[in-house]
């Protein structure tokens, strides 16, 4: 954070009176997560997925965390993510970059020590020709399409590869992959099919560590875990199954500030197109956070904001930089001592937000914006011993 004229903490725990909100992501919770993910995997490797600024939370400050809880093995969606994500971890580690690369990004890929999920024909000819330049072997992913028709080779294309295996000459094939359409709903058919898919597309192939799941396939059970998994979502305390209790533990809590009180009259109206009108004498809030901090719009049916143990219910629509809460409920006493509410936080869960918003945590968390005071909290010192029985990927 550049230094800004507001250093102190005020009495009552807000860190900072310059923003309307304060976004407080929990670096302890996400290596616990990692690790509860690893254990759960055996013998499988649980890399790490960190796209889209590790889902909002900043990769930056979260990959390192992570490498030092264990994880090896990073994939991010594309090339500049990579780019961006490598100093960020130890030389030794991987970074697979699951898009892999646009015509003519080759050479960056290898100046970057970044490896390419090789998803396509013309993908797989473009590395062909990168490694017959560089004149050795250059490592890749290599990803089979087994059912959800979004990214990697098909049936037909790995036929052609068995056929004639010139075609992957100089291509060190590290990984094998697909990805799993439906693993949040464990009892879709859908999921035992891509399984097999996987391993008979797989066998056509070079010998190479198999994987197919990232966070709810995890949950799937070990028929699923292959050599490695992908997880994500899990790593930021999103729930793998919406209709199981959630083993993670939440990884952000959301603070708004309450910048003024008011008491409104029967009749009044609130908010942009005057949507909510009080029916009698109401005390309300206007909280400093709104559809520009990424706080969804959508997010105002049925949803609310939580201080301590008193629900907040959003009132009329969420404002770029501001939403009204009721706080008719709460004690004066309580409210005169209390400068911020949660947004997200012991008493709302992302997936919750989410559901109320008509979408998913991942929406919820990606879309989490800029404009917040962030403080991370720091992991608890723990030995990382690396797993003495994974399989190397
Ligand atoms: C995003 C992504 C993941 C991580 O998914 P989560 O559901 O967030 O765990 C894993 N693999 C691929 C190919 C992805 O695109």
């Amino acid at each position: 954070m550049p230094d800004l004229p507001f250093p102190q903490p005020m009495a009552s725990g807000w860190a900072f009176a310059g923003a309307g909100a304060a976004l407080e992501i929990d670096l302890d919770a996400i290596a616990a997560n990692y690790r509860l993910l690893d254990a759960r995997t055996g013998a499988a490797t649980c890399a790490a997925v960190v796209k889209a600024d590790a889902y909002g939370l900043g990769a930056d400050r979260v990959a390192p965390v992570l490498e030092q809880a264990g994880a090896r093995v990073f994939f991010v969606a594309h090339l500049e993510e990579g780019i961006r994500l490598r100093p960020h971890v130890s030389p030794g580690v991987r970074i697979f970059v699951l898009h892999g690369p646009m015509p003519g990004t080759e050479a960056l890929f290898t100046r970057h020590a970044l490896l390419p999920v090789l998803n396509s024909m013309e993908q797989l000819a473009g590395w062909r020709a990168h490694a017959a330049q560089a004149q050795k072997a250059l490592p890749a992913a290599v990803q089979v399409d087994t059912g959800m028709s979004r990214f990697g080779l098909s049936e037909a294309d790995v036929a052609t590869l068995a056929q004639a295996p010139a075609l992957l000459e100089g291509i060190d094939t590290k990984l094998v992959m697909s990805h799993l359409a439906c693993a949040d709903t464990p009892a879709n058919p859908a999921n035992a099919m891509q399984r097999d898919r996987l391993r008979a597309m797989a066998a056509r192939l070079p010998a190479a560590p198999c994987a197919l799941s990232a966070s709810s396939g995890i949950f799937l059970g070990p028929d699923y875990h292959f050599d490695l998994v992908r997880p994500g979502a899990a790593l930021y305390g999103l729930a793998p199954n919406a209709q199981a209790p959630n083993p993670l533990r939440p990884t952000v809590r959301l603070r708004a500030r309450i910048v003024q009180r008011r008491v409104i009259a029967a009749g009044d109206g609130v908010g942009y197109g005057l949507t909510w009108h009080a029916t009698g004498t109401r005390r309300i809030a206007t909280l400093g956070i709104g559809y520009a901090d990424g706080f969804l719009r959508s997010g105002a049916r049925d949803g609310c904001a939580w201080l301590g143990d008193y629900r907040l219910p959003i009132l009329g629509r969420i404002s770029m930089d501001s939403t009204t809460v009721d706080v008719n409920d709460v004690p004066e006493s309580v409210l005169d001592a209390a400068t911020h509410v949660d947004m997200i936080g012991p008493r709302r869960s992302v997936d919750e937000v989410a559901h109320g918003a008509g979408t998913i945590g991942y929406e919820v968390l990606t879309a989490l914006g800029s404009r917040f005071h962030r403080t991370y909290r720091q992991p608890v010192a723990c030995d990382a011993s690396p797993c003495q029985n994974k399989a190397s990927v």
